[in-house]
């Protein structure tokens, strides 16, 4: 049947059994298809039935095969039941006799197992009409969790071909299913005939119809009537939701049909989309669709076209993935450079971006740096494997920016000894609030490190600003945090000497050195995680590595004894001391030897005083929570007592 003629034919189909040309049902659709009406019955009570009849095959409700003419007139037309399929039932497993529409194969509908749905197009079936039904699929596919695949081996399957007008069987029937879809039919009942496939029956069919619709018995004539009739109650989709006139599933109203409420009558029939309804009730069957996976590598876009940089600055580099996914928070993002000289792949790191889809690339050229071209190969993996590649090259001039500090000469008028301006503080780095300023090694000592690790209520945490713009730690206040001088991107504590480099302005979160306009306090991204990563001080480019908060002073937990450890480190012990002056034999009698006193910690908030020879000339140590662990050889024969005292 050529396009034209069906045109012809269905619109003259309409206007004779629909009254509105929105309405739309493939029972009008089909009228001038059928041969003839047939005479049946329902198996179920014996109630007399008409099926229209389309080259031999028996259709119920104008486009739901039920089987041969010759069978539902020797037979009956069998319960349009739908049972769900087991979890275990795959198409390949599901054992049915599989014989075309044979009356053996059309009891026992079920569900698609594991909604996979093998098709496959008749040979003839043309290019057109295949996009048309792989539009239909992907309405399905993209609303619930059913993929119709290209059929192979397997033994149930859906034959699409042309058979004169649009029809379906009622859920997997086994073997080889027809399903008919043909030129001069709305796109949307290619959903429509697919739906009947994976079990749905007609919406106004459902038990509860009657009071959402009137259908005009005499407008219909004797041969069409068993066409209106109820049989929802065992559909998938009746009984669990709402009746909804919305649905791909319903017919048009007209001189047959129409609904109670005259707001719904140019909605019934809609074959634009899937309706709420019908999703819900595919949902309810098949479950909800699996996370979309692309076949194809994710695109990968840059956010700045500017590659080009200036010696001891660093480039933050936004990396936007989109994946097909809308999450695609499974991305492995990888950067290297091909030139060393000019940018090391231990300064190009890749921190999370704004969202899932989006990673920050960090470049830091080192000031070093003479200058010359580097590139960068940026690659990203997604959860499915697939990669992509981006390329550029990143131009690094030698121009240095003037991040070395002008040291000034000491004035008579630095007060080296400033009084303190704040209460000691931690400084927690705003790119990682679990990480403090802290020095390391954990003690306060000339040229000692500046790093950020884990916030813990140490001393060595503990900053405090003092009048004269330098930053001291609790431990001592003799020293101050300075630039290192050798590697002027690094910090470190040096004794307190009134030059610029030792002259922090805290602004907001930055933290400015007074020797350079340019540099702010700055995490470097060198060590994993950040935890140990050295604190240098690096040009202003305002990620959140160069931002800290500081923090309220900690509150140091003080217990009611002190736990002193000896042998703190190596297989020792500790015993718990309220405050107070112990002699060797109280401390005997409390667990503690005497006879290799080699090391000892206190716990925060106490020191200990060892006195040795206290009675004479001896010496005494002051021991406290700060020191992590002291240690003296050679005084264990001489300690004659120990006291434990709150600071
Ligand atoms: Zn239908």
């Amino acid at each position: 049947m050529n396009f034209k003629h069906s045109l012809t034919a269905l619109a003259a189909a309409i206007s004779v059994t629909a009254g509105t040309a929105s309405a739309y049902s493939e029972l009008d659709a089909n009228a001038d298809k059928f041969d003839k009406t047939v005479h049946s019955y329902l198996q179920e009570t014996g109630e007399a039935a008409t099926v229209q009849v389309i080259n031999g095959k028996a259709l119920l409700q104008g486009d739901i095969l039920v089987g041969t003419e010759e069978d539902v007139k020797t037979f009956g037309i069998e319960p349009l039941v739908v049972r769900k399929a087991n979890v275990s039932d795959t198409p390949d497993t599901y054992e049915q006799d599989g014989a075309f529409i044979a009356r053996s194969s059309w009891g026992g509908k079920t569900t698609w197992p594991n909604g996979i749905v093998p098709y496959e197009f008749a040979a003839e079936y043309p290019k057109h009409l295949r996009e048309k039904m792989k539009t239909g699929m992907k309405w399905i596919e993209e609303v619930a969790n059913i993929k119709f695949i290209e059929r192979t081996t397997e033994k149930n399957y859906i034959h699409i071909f042309e058979d004169g007008g649009a029809y379906s069987l009622l859920g997997m029937t086994g073997g080889r299913q027809p399903l008919s879809y043909t030129d001069g039919y709305a796109l949307g009942t290619t959903a429509h005939e697919l739906m009947h496939a994976l079990g749905f029956m007609h919406e106004q069919t459902r038990n509860d119809r009657d009071d959402y619709v009137t259908i005009h018995w005499n407008n219909i004539s004797d041969d069409w009537k068993g066409q209106y009739r109820k049989l929802g109650s065992y559909s998938l989709k009746h009984g669990s939701y709402g009746y909804d006139y919305h649905s791909i599933m319903h017919y048009g109203g007209g001189r047959s049909m129409s609904t109670k409420d005259p707001k719904f009558q140019r909605v019934i029939g809609q074959r634009e989309k899937l309706s709420e309804g019908d999703i819900k009730a595919l949902q309810s069957a098949y479950g909800k669709p699996e996370a979309k996976v692309t076949n194809t590598a994710p695109s990968l876009s840059l956010s700045s076209s500017s590659t080009s940089l200036v010696a001891g600055s660093n480039y933050g580099l936004r990396v936007r993935v989109s994946d097909g996914e809308t999450q695609a928070s499974q991305l492995t993002v990888t950067a290297q450079s091909n030139n060393q000289a000019v940018l090391a792949n231990y300064d190009i790191s890749v921190k999370p971006g704004r969202d899932s889809n989006e990673r920050l690339v960090m470049l830091q050229t080192r000031q070093q740096t003479s200058g010359g071209k580097a590139s960068v190969s940026v690659q990203v993996v997604d959860g499915h494997g697939y990669s992509t590649k981006h390329n550029f090259v990143l131009s690094v001039s030698p121009k240095k920016v003037t991040v070395t500090p002008k040291p000034t000469k000491p004035t008579t008028t630095t007060n080296v000894n400033a009084t303190r301006t704040s209460s000691y503080k931690s400084f927690i780095t705003e790119s990682n609030k679990n990480l403090c300023l802290d020095i390391k090694g954990g003690s306060a000592k000339a040229s000692a490190s500046v790093v950020v690790q884990p916030c813990k209520t140490q001393y060595s945490q503990q900053w405090a600003t003092f009048s004269d713009g330098t930053i001291r730690p609790r431990q001592t206040t003799s020293l101050c945090l300075d630039i290192n001088s050798k590697n002027q991107n690094l910090t470190q504590l040096n004794k307190c000497n009134g030059q610029n480099s030792q002259k922090w302005n805290v602004n907001g979160k930055f933290i400015k050195n007074a020797s350079s306009n340019y540099s702010v306090l700055d995490v470097f991204y060198s060590h994993p995680y950040g935890q140990g990563a050295h604190v240098g001080i690096w040009p202003k480019h305002g990620y959140n590595n160069q931002q800290w908060n500081l923090g309220q002073e900690p509150v140091q937990k003080v217990s009611s004894v002190a736990d002193v450890y000896k042998h703190c480190g190596f297989g020792g012990y500790k015993v718990s001391l309220k405050p107070g002056r112990y002699t060797l034999k109280q401390l005997q009698a409390k667990g503690m030897k005497n006879d290799d006193i080699s090391s000892l910690k206190v716990s925060a908030g106490y020191e200990v005083v060892l006195y040795q020879h206290d009675q004479f000339n001896g010496w005494r140590k002051t021991l406290n929570s700060d020191t992590s662990c002291f240690v003296e050889y050679g005084i264990n024969d001489h300690i004659s007592s120990i006291e434990v005292r709150k600071k």
